[in-house]
């Protein structure tokens, strides 16, 4: 790994920022206050090969790896349009179903995933769970051939937009102890795949849901990868996920800190300048883009040790990319809104719906004082208080 950009990567971040800037926060802002999604923006992206950046080439992805397809998310972010999709679908279920998947699901999803004509959510949050994964109680039972799904998922993103959703369930003669997941792809329609969605106070098109498994059968197929395969298979989606959250996270701490700097820089209410003469009001904003470049180091360590097949140590790399970033973005903003006075919190100015925004990043995946438990207990070897 280079420590400065190498070329082909300046040259998609110069690329997929000119796309980000044809459509930018106005077009954004008009979609989510019209009930719509970012279809225009999300189909241009796949005719360009930015959805599938990171999927196998030879089913009609990139090639690259998450280092690529972090660029893309940061860029449309910072831009305006932060399009969370690009973290459920192509980052963890294309990951999952291009690493683990069989020939078939291969053939059947990838395409789709990479030039924008598929979508698929990912569900493994549970209400009874939450933080800790290993209480997880979505149950898979065999009949036949066939399997069944029972169980509740929460704050799932874009399960009505997307063909399908990967469900993370363990098996019946796993129900209880240390999680052995599994993975099962659940279309849509699927009789007994229920959905409600949860209203959030978030500006973004996509929308939560709480789900419900009612007794659906599904397929022999529709299992993606070993059941025996353990906690392996499932973590070579969820370090893409914190990567690419973290990618998300800058892109809204630099949209914000744009909004902000010029701010500082014209706006005049004494005789001696702009308000950005003051450091008062200079430093805040100079330390901010600090932390949000010194957190994208770390989202670039972490991805480039993902992309070369490290997975244990992309694993520390990536809880500690996603922290900096999702830490880096709440204050960015924070100090943003701030340095607007009352045009902070004003539509046109459109920073204060970036407060719940980069909130997410501090919440999910996994939240703040998870990954610092899973520091001090792996990095610093310090006793387990649960
Ligand atoms: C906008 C949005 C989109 C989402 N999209 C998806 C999705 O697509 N798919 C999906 O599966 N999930 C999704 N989630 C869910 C998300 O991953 C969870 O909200 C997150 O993992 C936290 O779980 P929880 O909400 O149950 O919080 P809880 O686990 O209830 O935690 C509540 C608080 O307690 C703290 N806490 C919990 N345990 C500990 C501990 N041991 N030590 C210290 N503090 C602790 C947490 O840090 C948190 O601050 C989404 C969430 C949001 C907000």
């Amino acid at each position: 790994m280079s420590i400065t950009e190498p070329q082909d990567h300046q040259d998609l971040r110069a690329a997929v920022s000119a796309l980000g800037a044809k459509y930018g926060r106005a077009y954004f802002t008009q979609v989510v206050n019209e009930g719509r999604h970012t279809d225009e923006l999300w189909s241009e992206a796949g005719k360009l090969g930015y959805l599938g950046v990171s999927l196998p080439e030879e089913y009609g992805g990139g090639g690259g790896g998450i280092a690529e397809l972090s660029i893309v998310l940061e860029e449309l972010g910072a831009a305006g349009c932060p399009l969370l999709m690009l973290i459920v679908t192509p980052a963890i279920t294309g990951t999952v179903i291009a690493r683990f998947g069989t020939e078939s699901q291969k053939r059947e999803w990838l395409p789709g995933l990479a030039d924008g004509s598929r979508k698929m959510a990912f569900g493994i949050t549970e209400p009874d769970a939450g933080s800790n994964s290993h209480r997880i109680t979505t149950t898979a039972r065999r009949d036949g051939d066939d399997w069944i799904l029972t169980g509740r998922k929460v704050f799932v993103s874009g399960v009505d937009i997307a063909d399908a959703t990967l469900i993370v369930s363990r098996t019946e003669d796993a129900r209880t102890g240390r999680l052995k997941p599994c993975l099962f792809i659940v279309p849509r329609d699927t009789p007994g795949f229920q959905r409600t969605m949860i209203p959030m106070e978030l500006f973004g098109p996509e929308k939560q849901f709480e789900l419900v498994l009612d007794e659906v059968r599904l397929p022999a197929d529709a299992l993606v990868g070993d059941e025996d395969a353990g906690l392996f298979q499932l973590f070579a989606g969820l370090n893409p996920e914190r990567i690419m959250t973290a990618a998300m996270a800058l892109g809204i701490g630099r949209l914000a800190m744009g909004v902000s700097v010029e701010y500082a820089r014209t706006r005049q209410v004494w005789k001696g300048g702009p308000i950005g003469v003051h450091q008062a009001i200079a430093h805040p904003l100079a330390q901010a883009h600090v932390e949000l470049e010194l957190a994208r180091l770390m989202m670039q360590k972490a991805a480039a040790l993902y992309d070369s097949g490290d997975d244990a140590a992309a694993g520390e790399a990536a809880n500690m990319a996603k922290y900096a970033a999702a830490e880096a973005a709440v204050k960015a903003v924070d100090q943003s809104v701030h340095t607007l006075g009352g045009n902070g919190l004003t539509k046109e100015f459109g920073l204060a719906q970036l407060i719940t925004a980069s909130r997410v990043a501090r919440i999910a995946p996994v939240s703040r004082e998870m990954i610092l438990n899973y520091i001090s207990h792996q990095t610093l070897g310090l006793p387990k208080s649960y």
